[in-house]
């Protein structure tokens, strides 16, 4: 789905890709096809609207069916939009869900893809009592479990 980056000062138009397997969304620049710096494989299932992206490990090659996509943080005009915000946020390059008290504090507790993907409910229930009652968001949900690609 086309979208527009949400800080005032970037705007940029961006595509969001629901990532496979940590299921969130991540905004890629829509120009960037091919990028070398690009590191989100994109592919869109036939017939389908959802664009899927998974991160592409250093030296990893591309899937026949997949393209090139360069993630829109590294060019947003507005760095402290994607600096980590407070609340829940997931890391890719960690593979875990990080939870911060306030906007670029460090990390208080997380919560692995891992642990995620074995048993949600009890990843959930233990992400609310850390916090103090702050849930982990919806989108942190495997995918398996919201009923689409995997
Ligand atoms: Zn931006």
């Amino acid at each position: 789905m086309a979208d527009r980056c949400k800080s005032p000062e970037c705007a940029a138009p961006i595509v969001w890709a629901k990532m496979v397997p940590a299921g969130g969304s991540m905004p890629l620049d829509p120009g960037s096809q091919g990028a070398e710096d690009g590191n989100i494989a994109v592919w869109q299932v036939r017939g389908g609207t959802t664009v899927y992206g998974r991160e592409i490990p250093p030296g990893g090659e591309l899937k026949p069916h997949e393209f090139r996509y360069r993630n829109h943080w590294a060019t947003c005009l507005d760095p402290k939009r994607f600096k980590a915000p407070a609340g829940w946020w997931h890391s890719l390059r960690r593979r875990r869900w990080e939870y911060r008290a306030r906007q670029g504090s460090p990390v208080q507790h997380w919560v692995s893809d891992e642990q995620i993907r074995h048993d949600w409910d009890a990843a959930y229930a233990y992400a609310a009592e850390a916090t103090g009652g702050v849930p982990l968001p919806d989108e942190a949900r495997p995918a398996g479990q919201q009923g689409s690609l995997m």
